[in-house]
């Protein structure tokens, strides 16, 4: 079938280019749902506290180090479009809530493998999106209806969820002390509005450098930035910094194209140096003019211009981030410039201290006390570069989750008893419905109670005994009973501490249905030889990792040759 031929007047009429591939119907359907169901397969055994970790070499030899859902997939390097739906799942979950990604791709995948049973008892795919939607909705009202409002007066729950969100990562060995971090970290930052509060995670800065251990992990109050001060005869310690923020470089632009002078002779060569260093010490002045006692330059400052600078008694940091010149901007209200014609007194910005602190082998430098107190950055240190990688992406979720609980002040208890709680009311609810759309909302009852499953299977243990036992207490009214996996018990959750925000819950319902009825909608698949991919084997999962070898690209897909 590969370029799709029709017959006309007994004239084959090619509407694809040769070589286009294309599968239909049931065939495109199944081919879909396997795809995606060996992504979420792929992420299933890293869930939760006693997940697995993963090991990921990407094609460079990189290694990463992750229980991270959404980094897990980043990382695989997946080609088939429906296995790039839940990877997009991942994102959006990632997104929206931060944290909840592999719960978001293993429901997805549920919902899907439950749909595929459904389809094979000729349950019209359409019937199936319906019934989805309607479940989902319901499912949405009732975490709704069981969150409990906590406020912000009580710091408490928003640790807790925290220290939650953590207990499933690498670092868990300090989850309490990174959670309070985050939760003071985030509270700086938050902004209080007529209804409510507003935070931003990327007002939170993260550093990170190895050395040390998880434990000397800080808060600081201002902007730490990953450079040194220039030249080592500048102050490295400057108190009442007036902050010139600068986006050139201090240095005579070197000529795009080669050019020749000709000098004939001493006198010219040294006219024509003392022009370059009149023109940097321009430069230079322009800046003691403005009154700074500090630059911070997102490019370069030649030898000469940090020469003269030191001269002055002015520090000077060179190639900034552009991210970091965005934030410094915002913490000390320093205008960025990008001439030094224009710099002037109004430019700068202040900090009560400029300071390059030795941490570890390198250098930093501090900013603190800055104009705007909303400054603060989270310095991670580890022991190793692996550890302060997967330290900052679990940072990156307890701050997502103290920021949800912020905007959202609402939690639900964990280990699976929300996921039980909704399957409850779900399976009431399929009752009043008609007999096909009907299965459909038990099924996705059943792929709901896919979290607490797996969530014991990681433990270790008995998944039937764990669900028959949570079912029961559901049924009796206890809304909070889930699987807790440090003791391997039934208990309830919230008497344990463990707590999620509503908003995390809620987008995974979002983000699970979606991408769920996304691809039970799709019965006709084309693709152009182009994004055949390349050939099997050569893609799929970079690094040579097992099991996903009927992954690559569209070479892996049933029905298409
Ligand atoms: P996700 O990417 O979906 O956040 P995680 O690996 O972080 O995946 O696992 C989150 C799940 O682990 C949640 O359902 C949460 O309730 C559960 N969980 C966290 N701590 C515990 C615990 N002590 N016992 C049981 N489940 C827990
Ligand atoms: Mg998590």
């Amino acid at each position: 079938m590969s370029s799709f031929p029709t017959q006309a007047a007994g004239v084959p009429i090619l509407v694809l280019k040769q070589g286009s591939g294309r599968s239909r119907g049931r065939e495109a359907l199944h081919g879909n749902i396997t795809a995606a169901k060996v992504v979420a397969e792929s992420v299933r055994s890293s869930l939760g506290p006693k997940g697995m970790d993963k090991m990921l070499v990407d094609s460079f030899g990189d290694v990463t180090i992750t229980s991270d859902g959404r980094t897990i997939l980043d990382e695989m390097d997946i080609q088939h479009p429906a296995a790039k739906m839940l990877v997009e799942v991942a994102k959006t979950q990632d997104n929206e809530a931060g944290d909840g990604t592999t719960s978001a791709v293993i429901i997805a995948g549920e919902l899907l493998n439950k749909a595929e049973e459904l389809i094979d008892k000729d349950i019209h795919p359409t019937i199936i999106i319906d019934g989805y939607r309607k479940a989902a909705e319901k499912a949405l009202q009732t975490l709704e209806k069981i969150a409990i409002p906590v406020g912000l007066k009580n710091l408490d729950y928003l640790k807790s969820a925290a220290t939650t969100s953590m207990g499933s990562k690498i670092v868990a060995e300090y989850k309490e002390y990174l959670a309070d971090l985050a939760v003071k970290a985030m509270m700086m930052v938050a902004d209080k509005q007529n209804s409510g509060y507003k935070a931003d995670v990327d007002d939170v800065k993260v550093e990170k450098k190895t050395g040390e251990s998880l434990r000397d992990t800080s808060l600081i109050n201002g902007i730490v930035l990953d450079k040194e001060i220039v030249h080592s005869g500048m102050p490295k310690r400057i108190v009442n910094a007036k902050i010139a923020l600068i986006d050139a470089s201090i240095e005579i632009e070197k000529p795009e194209m080669d050019s020749k002078i000709s000098i004939e002779s001493p006198d010219q060569i040294e006219a024509f140096l003392n022009q370059e260093e009149t023109m940097i010490k321009d430069m230079v002045n322009k800046i003691v003019a403005s009154g700074a006692n500090i630059v911070i330059c997102q490019k370069g400052i030649d030898d000469m211009a940090q020469h003269f600078l030191s001269r002055k008694g002015i520090a000077a940091v060179r190639r900034a981030k552009k991210s970091d010149m965005e934030k410094l901007a915002r913490a000390t209200g320093a205008q960025i410039e990008s001439s030094l014609t224009d710099l002037l007194a109004s430019d700068l910005g202040f900090a009560a201290l400029v300071e390059e602190r030795r941490i570890g082998d390198d250098k930093m430098t501090f900013v603190e006390g800055c104009k705007n107190p909303k400054a603060v950055t989270i310095l991670i240190r580890a022991g190793t570069e692996r550890m302060t990688a997967e330290a900052e992406r679990s940072l990156h979720d307890a701050l997502c989750v103290v920021r949800d609980l912020i905007m959202e002040p609402k939690i639900v208890a964990g280990g699976g008893a929300p996921e039980m709680e909704m399957a409850n009311v779900l399976r009431k609810f399929a009752e009043t419905m008609p007999g096909r759309e009907q299965l459909a909302v038990r099924v996705f009852a059943d792929s709901l109670e896919s979290i607490p499953i797996t969530l014991a299977e990681n433990a270790g243990l008995d998944p039937i005994d764990i669900l028959s036992e949570l079912r029961s207490r559901h049924e009796k009214g206890e809304t909070w009973v889930g699987v807790e996996v440090h003791d391997g018990k039934v208990q309830d959750m919230s008497k344990v501490n463990i707590f999620e925000p509503l908003a995390v819950k809620k987008q995974i319902i979002k983000s699970a249905t979606e991408a769920a009825t996304m691809i039970l909608k799709i019965d006709d698949v084309i693709a152009s030889e182009k994004s055949k991919g390349p050939p099997p084997g050569a893609g799929g999962m970079g690094g040579g990792m097992g099991g996903m070898g009927g992954m690559g690209g569209m070479g892996g897909y049933p029905g298409m040759e």
